[in-house]
């Protein structure tokens, strides 16, 4: 067992604990009785106290040439890159996943800092003619100010990197507040930024409850954004409160994504496909194919290649380099994953495989669940609520235009997949499906760094993340008239007869 860390938070370029002097624990998920570390229970306080830091670095970081902020961004690109495994290993001893997929959320922070870092060369606006002679119009993006960013802990280092970076280049200033299940994984980020040469006050971290720390940012005055990514309760809440004191608001949701399987697919890319999207970060993706539909042709024969591949899946320990899926992050997560359970049993669900807490001696200390294949009719719970766990549904469909209208049929519109070797249903799947993400011969889950990031319906609030559109999130536009013709043109009037 290592020694706990003693995580702090990180505000004008100092680590200090709570002004409460109060403190949380992180657990590592795969045994319990085992303790990562110990954080700040930050209130109001801390809050203000990051606040104040964060506005007074906004003045000189906002004139900060983009090119210059860039290059921090790059070193922490490098730092990452140098850091990569000792922070994997932190990932998997804190939130659970497994090492392989732990690195990849630290790749997705190294892929987000080279390209926010190219970013700073460009941040391009636009010149346009204007309708008067001797005048230059032209648009420049200016940053929004203080930024709340707010993450949960699927993605410990990968969406905190999505935030931060993009925001940081285009000259705002940042608070992240982490979620409470990954103190240590944050804190290790952020000691990347102190790393890279960040001034004080322009990252800044304050660690607590949501309900305590989170919601004293987002009600905070000082600040003009939040960008938050978590459940879609909590992101109606904070919306609200962001329309009520009119802070811009990127909100990242709950999914509830399918993989459609035709009855022309290559069956085993399929397959491949469906565990990977389902039993992946055991089903905690927002991403996560949580429903398969499946034609009704190859149904029975695709569900048992499925089952049989399942059965074979070796839970244990992220740390273990043999585990394929790791634990649920916490005890609440394994109640509302059993709680879904018990849904669809008085929902008429079959289980076809787990459906239980794991049983197996060695996985007593930790929250691990079955991975579950649940068949059930479309118009259940099951069939159109987030788990968020390892349990996919199966719903049988009689043609593709079925297929499309129930995975269309959920509150949220995150990813989305198709199995066809069809080109006519792969663009009509491309046309017709309602999310932010499709995927075609893919599974749901594989998103990259500089393509926009987000959902429709539920899932958000039409904003994107990654991609160029993350610019659009942290910048504000300005259009610019420079008028060199000496005297009063007046638009609209004095060039008309
Ligand atoms: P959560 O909503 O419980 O918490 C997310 C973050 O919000 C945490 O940092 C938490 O401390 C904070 N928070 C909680 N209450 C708050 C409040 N009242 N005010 C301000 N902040 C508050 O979500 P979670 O359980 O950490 O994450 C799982 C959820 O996140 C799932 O629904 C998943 O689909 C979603 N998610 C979405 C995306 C996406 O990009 N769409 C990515 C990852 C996870």
């Amino acid at each position: 067992m290592t020694t706990p860390l003693t995580c702090r938070n990180y505000i004008n370029g100092h680590w200090l604990s709570a002004q409460s002097g109060a403190t949380l624990e992180s657990r590592n998920p795969a045994d319990w009785r085992s303790l990562v570390a110990t954080f700040p229970r930050s209130l109001t306080a801390d809050v203000d106290a990051a606040v104040v830091a964060a506005r007074r670095a906004y003045l000189s970081w906002r004139l900060v040439p983009a090119p210059a902020r860039a290059e921090l961004i790059y070193r922490v690109s490098e730092l990452l890159l140098q850091h990569k495994e000792e922070l994997a290993q932190l990932i998997s001893q804190e939130m659970g996943k497994p090492l392989t997929e732990a690195r990849g959320d630290v790749q997705e922070g190294i892929d987000c800092a080279l390209y926010s870092a190219g970013e700073g060369r460009r941040l391009f606006g636009q010149t346009t003619p204007s309708e008067m002679p001797n005048k230059f119009a032209m648009t420049v993006r200016m940053p929004v100010g203080v930024c709340a960013l707010i993450s949960p802990w699927n993605f410990p280092v990968a969406i905190p990197c999505w935030k931060a970076l993009p925001a940081l280049v285009c000259g705002n200033t940042v608070i992240l507040k982490p979620a409470e299940d990954t103190p240590a994984c944050a804190t290790f980020l952020v000691q990347i930024f102190q790393e890279a040469g960040f001034k004080e006050g322009v990252i800044n971290l304050v660690h607590g409850l949501g309900e305590e720390v989170g919601r004293a940012l987002v009600e905070h005055p000082g600040i003009d954004l939040v960008s938050f990514t978590g459940s879609s309760e909590t992101g109606a809440s904070v919306g609200a409160t962001c329309g009520r004191t009119h802070k811009r608001v990127c909100l990242e949701m709950g999914g509830k994504n399918a993989q459609v399987v035709m009855e022309d697919a290559n069956l085993e890319l399929a397959l491949v496909g469906a565990l990977w999207g389902a039993f992946g970060t055991a089903g905690q993706r927002c991403t996560a194919t949580s429903r398969l539909i499946l034609h009704r042709d190859i149904k029975d024969k695709f569900t048992a290649m499925l089952i049989e591949r399942t059965s074979k899946l070796r839970l244990g320990s992220g740390s273990d380099p043999l585990t394929e899926v790791g634990p649920l992050v916490n005890s609440a997560q394994l109640q509302r994953v059993s709680h879904y359970l018990e849904i669809a049993h008085t929902e008429g669900a079959s289980v076809l495989i787990g459906g239980q807490i794991a049983k197996l001696e060695e996985l007593k200390h930790g929250y691990f669940f079955q991975p579950t294949i649940l068949d059930i009719s479309p118009d259940t719970r099951i069939a159109r609520e987030e788990i968020f766990g390892p349990v996919v549904a199966l719903i049988e469909v009689s043609s593709f235009e079925e297929a499309i209208a129930v995975l269309n049929d959920t509150p949220y519109g995150l990813s989305s997949s198709v199995y066809t070797r069809d080109v006519n249903r792969a663009f009509q799947a491309m046309r017709d499906i309602e999310a932010g993400i499709t995927y075609i011969n893919g599974p749901t889950i594989g998103a990259e760094v500089h393509l926009p990031f987000g959902g429709v319906k539920q899932t958000g609030n039409g904003h994107r993340e990654a991609g160029t559109t993350a610019l659009d999130v942290f910048t504000e536009w300005k259009s610019v008239y420079v008028d060199f013709s000496g005297s009063l043109q007046r638009a609209q009037i004095d060039n008309r007869a």
